[in-house]
């Protein structure tokens, strides 16, 4: 009877641990490795904000072209590849791969001598960038006074030449909103200012703006830069419903890219201020 008991009792126990060791595994299958591939998915985008390319004097936001070319020497000779922005919008809609050290380039307010420099060097070094325009600054002042490298803005013709390379995406930086003296700081809410009334400011500066893409470039932009770096929370749904993808901001984050498309609203950028050397910003920018 107790030798019976205990080979049925030992078998019963052998029978419990394959049971364990089987849930076990289903559970390190299911969750542990998942959690593996939702991490390996998720990937480190660090994101480098220029303004004016400029010989002369740099400030905190004009490089010099030296300085710029040292830079795209830093990322190509560490390993560093260029992605744009429909590559990163794709990834998210868990959609193509990105490669193992991406990195993106943007440059803001659209300077003339985004095209005058940038692009040479976006084709020396094999890169692409993003260059996110104001509306009125191509209406009006590049139309007034174009192709001085160091004041002048894109016109719709630098534009178009930029796009036409394969190595520009185009992004907006607002129609007319990009300013400190209207009132309100760049696109933000104003204090006080009701709901309502923000979202169809917002609305109808975009529209100018998507009108002015789609009459000279014959697409809609999907980036938009926050003008400052002010981002109203009120001015997300605005800005997804009106098709933009991906949303900058210059909070100095470095981005986790996710196979999540909600990622893309909001990502950091690090100012490359003129004031710094290659190597001090791109430690800044790697930390
Ligand atoms: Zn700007």
């Amino acid at each position: 009877m107790y030798r019976t008991f205990s080979v049925s009792r030992f078998f019963g126990l052998l029978l419990l641990d394959a049971f364990i060791f089987a849930v076990g595994g289903v559970f390190f299958l299911v969750f542990v490795s998942s959690a593996d591939s939702r991490d390996e998915e998720a990937v480190t985008l660090p994101v480098l904000m220029y303004h004016s390319v400029c010989e002369g004097v740099p400030s905190e936001y004009v490089v010099t072209p030296e300085q710029l070319e040292s830079d795209l020497q830093w990322l190509s000779q560490n390993g560093y590849k260029t992605v744009r922005a429909e590559e990163v919008i794709s990834y998210a809609n868990s959609r193509g791969a990105l490669p193992p050290k991406p990195v993106m380039l943007t440059f803001d307010d659209g300077y003339y001598n985004n095209l005058a420099y940038l692009l040479p060097l976006l084709e020396k070094y094999d890169m692409t960038a993003i260059v996110s325009v104001v509306g009125e600054y191509t209406d009006i002042d590049a139309a007034a006074d174009p192709h001085v490298p160091a004041y002048s803005y894109l016109t719709w013709e630098d534009i178009r030449a930029l796009s036409d390379s394969g190595r520009v995406e185009t992004g907006a930086h607002t129609y007319a909103m990009h300013s400190l003296y209207s009132g309100r700081k760049g696109c933000g809410k104003i204090s006080g200012e009701s709901e309502q009334d923000y979202r169809a400011a917002l609305t109808e500066d975009i529209q100018l703006q998507r009108s002015g893409f789609t009459e000279h470039l014959g697409y809609a932009p999907t980036v938009f830069a926050y003008p400052f770096g002010n981002v109203s929370r009120e001015s997300i749904p605005v800005l997804r419903e009106n098709g933009y993808l991906m949303t900058l901001t210059c909070r100095e984050l470095p981005n986790k890219i996710t196979r999540d498309p909600n990622c893309l609203y909001g990502i950091g950028r690090f100012n490359r201020s003129g004031l710094y050397s290659t190597e001090e910003y791109m430690r800044k920018l790697t930390a």
